[in-house]
């Protein structure tokens, strides 16, 4: 028990070490331990872009083909965070277009927004290679960016597409079946955890899964107001 508390009071003082360096100004008291709150100094959303699109922060940068901020509404109530880019996002420099953001794109449209009205990014900004899950480090490192978007923001509600986005902003071991469907708070924001498209796209014969996808997007809407 001792050891395990040393190593969270350590791994602690190195992240905050970390982000001091990268001019956060404080943490805030964290909701969960897999997801900093940190709340860092605000550049404008456009020189934050550019900080993205430059980040050579971890080793994702070496093979990325273009730093995939994310786009949309800067004063979106609505927030969708995936995992990371994939092949066609790291070539258009763009989230969520391709198989899987085409399905995104027709969940938002159902639930009557267009892209430009919501905002969509991913926990990383760079595609790991061979669309690997991205490490933890790789996370961290990372982190301070979707922070800021998401303070700049201010989003009201964000869907966390899938586990490691859900396990950015939710600490549970739970698995998506059972986290889905169930809204959390991060930073006093509203979190629904769904599951990814493309994991949708993986099972296309699956009704019960788009069933449940759309339940959740129903529970999104009534606390939007928006039915
Ligand atoms: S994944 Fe994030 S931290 Fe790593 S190089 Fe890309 S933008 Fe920087």
């Amino acid at each position: 028990m001792g050891n395990k508390i040393d190593k969270i009071f350590s791994d602690l003082e190195e992240r905050m070490k970390y982000f001091s360096q990268l001019g956060v100004e404080y943490l805030s008291s964290p909701v969960s331990s897999s997801a900093s709150s940190t709340i860092p100094k605000s550049p404008s959303f456009l020189s934050l872009r550019k900080d993205i699109l430059y980040c050579q922060r971890c080793s994702l940068s070496q093979e990325r083909k273009n730093a995939v901020p994310g786009e949309g509404n800067q004063e979106a109530e609505l927030m969708f965070v995936g995992e990371a880019p994939g092949h066609d996002e790291d070539v258009q420099g763009q989230p969520f277009v391709g198989r899987a953001g085409q399905l995104l794109t027709k969940i938002i449209n159902a639930m009557d927004y267009q892209r430009q009205d919501v905002f969509i990014t991913n926990v990383i900004k760079c595609r790991p290679p061979q669309n690997r899950t991205p490490y933890k480090k790789e996370i961290e490192q990372c982190a301070p960016y979707l922070l800021k978007q998401i303070q700049m923001i201010d989003p009201r509600v964000i869907v966390a597409l899938g586990k490691v986005a859900a396990d950015f902003f939710i600490d549970s071991d739970l698995s998506m079946s059972l986290l889905r469907g169930n809204f959390y708070e991060f930073q006093k924001v509203r979190i629904m955890p769904t599951f990814h498209p493309s994991y949708l796209i993986r099972n296309e014969g699956n009704r019960e899964i788009k069933k449940m996808v759309w339940e959740d997007m129903k529970k999104v809407l009534a606390v939007l107001g928006k039915k």
